[in-house]
């Protein structure tokens, strides 16, 4: 032994311990997102990396040092859903049987991130996409799906919005924004200092107290907007409040994929160490034709599983009782242990959630305890000879004799578990 081999750093079992959460949250995301007319698309894993660095672009973290590219294959492991989503969306020529189209997919996504800052390399996301609609009623439909996976799960959570323009009134601002930073650049760190050239909006983003310091007073792009920017922003406030969302204005929030325009959100939490998004997205509008696609906007979010879970544990004083087990069997004796086994099957095929033990009853008491089994039945040689078995209540400890006949045993089940 020593000698173990263990998963690997930033990657994480999932355990059956916290399946209950996990399926807490993704049950939550499938009912709200039904509601909102969202279909289900399931995508593959591996894409080609030309996807990737066209859609989030060359000068961001993902593609400059966060992707997992098998390089002499040109092939990628997704580290964002959006784009294989457009990608299969143009593909499949989806839009042809209408055009305004709503999707939603669940699955890991893989970034080369730092697993010592406990950042997870492989993780999960809840990825919804709405196409075919820059309405701004979209943009406050969008935000209010978000808002009501979190009410549904009764987390906690504060919503930051801001609009990132477009490719007519960013560039402007992208001037502004760079001469503001020349005059600092002595005080800003490494990154900030790079990224005041290739991607000065990123800047704004730095987390770093003497950035921080130096960025107060940046000129913000709010200021900036062009008209029909500008317009879209109002309306989508104005639907958001008609809608009774609660949301922050925050200039300073640029997401870190190059392809978004005009509404970003994030929907945060200080509740997990530093400052956290849990959900986050905006629109795209251009981004679909870049890949290839038709003009057709779109706007989406993804919502960070694992973050979720851990929100929903922390405001869960205890998760609901899950129960695995309908009935456990303790059969003693081969002969009983034979004709529980096929009764176990009936059972089974019936819908019921069963397992068999072995060893001595005490034993398999234990392990029906262990199980969370509300019922037991138990068989030994003499009951088998008089054609019954013992139905055990674990609740009550009440005990009753049921004729070993399987639809009579199926039936009192029913009638028990039903309580
Ligand atoms: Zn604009
Ligand atoms: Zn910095």
């Amino acid at each position: 032994m020593g000698n173990n081999i263990t998963a690997l750093q930033g990657f994480k079992d999932i355990v059956p311990a916290d399946i209950a959460l996990w399926r807490e949250v993704e049950e939550c995301v499938r009912e709200v997102v039904g509601r909102f007319q969202c279909v289900e698309i399931r995508l593959p894993i591996l894409e080609a990396s030309e996807l990737f660095i066209r859609s989030i672009g060359e000068q961001t973290d993902i593609v400059e040092k966060e992707m997992y590219t098998f390089v002499d294959k040109k092939v990628t492991i997704r580290p964002e859903a959006t784009a294989s989503l457009l990608r299969a969306y143009i593909e499949h020529r989806l839009h042809l049987s209408n055009p305004v189209q709503r999707f939603f997919t669940i699955g890991p996504m893989f970034r080369h991130e730092r697993p010592q800052k406990g950042r997870l390399r492989q993780f999960h996301q809840a990825d919804v996409e709405f196409l075919g609609s820059d309405n701004a009623r979209v943009d406050a439909e969008l935000l209010a799906m978000g808002a009501m996976i979190f009410a549904l799960l009764a987390i906690p959570i504060r919503l930051e919005l801001n609009s990132l323009g477009c490719p007519v009134c960013r560039p402007p601002y992208r001037g502004v924004l760079v001469s503001f930073l020349q005059q600092r650049l002595d005080f800003l760190c490494e990154d900030c200092r790079r990224r005041s050239v290739t991607n000065p909006l990123r800047v704004l983003d730095c987390k770093k107290e003497k950035c921080r310091a130096q960025l107060d007073g940046a000129p913000a792009l709010l200021d900036y907007l062009c008209e029909p920017c500008r317009v879209h922003f109002t309306q989508v406030r104005t639907c958001a409040d008609g809608l009774g969302l609660d949301y922050h204005i925050n200039t300073a929030m640029v997401r870190g994929l190059d392809y978004y325009v005009r509404t970003t959100f994030e929907f945060v939490t200080d509740e997990l160490g530093s400052q956290a998004a849990v959900c986050a997205g905006g629109r795209y509008d251009g981004l679909i034709e870049m890949l290839g696609g038709g003009p057709v906007p779109g706007i989406g979010f993804a919502l960070g599983l694992e973050r979720t879970v851990l929100l929903l544990r922390k405001h869960r004083r205890e998760a609901a009782p899950v129960r695995d087990l309908d009935l456990f069997i303790a059969a003693l004796g081969d002969d009983a242990a034979a004709r529980c086994f096929t009764l176990m099957h009936t059972l089974r095929t019936a819908g019921l959630r069963v397992n068999m033990g072995s060893g001595s009853l005490k034993s398999q008491m234990k392990q029906a305890d262990r199980a969370g089994a509300p019922l037991v039945i138990i068989c030994g040689e003499n009951e088998l000879a008089e054609g019954k078995v013992v139905l055990r209540d674990m609740a009550t400890k009440q005990q009753e004799d049921v004729e070993l006949q399987d639809n009579g045993i199926l039936l009192r089940l029913r009638q028990l578990l039903e309580r």
